[in-house]
């Protein structure tokens, strides 16, 4: 009996931590985005640093890192934590702080490291997780709900979460592999390929912190979710281009 709890409380506790991982399709599809868009210089600088490993390829390192002691303190790197309501000023001035903006701060860091040390292997692969992670709108969750895993979603007749349905259901729905998604986004969206600075970062976490705030608000039409992906879908989609697009202006700025 007691094996039996235990074996209870162990998948338990594996279902809460594959809830709380950004989806592997949509960074793999994020991934693949940036990758096509690197400059040739950068593309091949980066594939040394790699060692011949592609961007999607890499980009799901980091969630399978915060199963390994050696990077345990990185587990609360991927999201942030916001009240509803905020100004844009007060928005600023918590997201670059450790116990709320952890995934802006350590986004902000790992530039800083990287523009010293470029072949830094492990602070690469980091910086495309956590830029990824920055472009879903569930990473942007209220600190009372663990970002959307602790509100409920009923979803064609199956439990989930709201965490789950943009990190994952919204993105598997299209039964699309990730390359012929990202391939299908390009078609929609350009590669805006401006020069990057840092400040665009607060600029991209406001936008998709005002993102979480009208999922928030429009809870009750998960209970029709062909409408909700009617609705949604074209907003999940232009959130992983961003992602890609945002990833590859990061990244030709470090690498030029
Ligand atoms: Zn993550």
């Amino acid at each position: 009996m007691k094996t039996k709890h235990f074996c209870l409380i162990i998948a338990l506790l594996c279902v809460s931590m594959a809830a709380s991982a950004f989806g592997t399709l949509g960074h793999y599809i994020t991934g693949q985005v940036a990758q096509n868009n690197l400059g040739s210089k950068q593309a091949e600088r980066i594939n040394a640093i790699l060692n011949n490993a592609t961007l999607p390829m890499v980009s799901n390192w980091a969630d399978i890192q915060k199963s390994n002691p050696d990077f345990k303190e990185t587990a609360t790197w991927h999201y942030n934590n916001f009240e509803s309501g905020l100004t844009r000023a007060e928005f600023d001035s918590l997201a670059l702080t450790t116990d709320r903006g952890q995934n802006i701060y350590q986004t902000y860091q790992l530039i800083d490291r990287l523009q010293e040390q470029p072949s830094d292997t492990i602070a690469l692969k980091m910086l495309i997780h956590l830029v990824e992670d920055l472009h879903c709108p569930m990473h942007f969750g209220r600190p009372t709900d663990r970002g959307g895993n602790d509100v409920p979603v009923l979803w064609f007749g199956n439990n989930s979460n709201l965490h789950s349905i943009w990190d994952t259901e919204l993105i598997e729905a299209a039964k699309l592999s990730y390359s012929e998604y990202a391939e299908h986004l390009e078609r929609q969206y350009d590669y805006s390929g401006e020069p990057f600075n840092k400040k665009m970062i607060l600029d991209w976490a406001w936008a998709n912190y005002q993102l979480a705030e009208q999922i928030y608000n429009d809870i009750e039409l998960t209970t029709r979710p062909y409408h909700y992906m009617y609705k949604y879908r074209p907003l999940m989609e232009a959130q992983l281009h961003a992602g890609g697009n945002h990833l590859a202006m990061v990244l030709n700025s470090i690498y030029q």
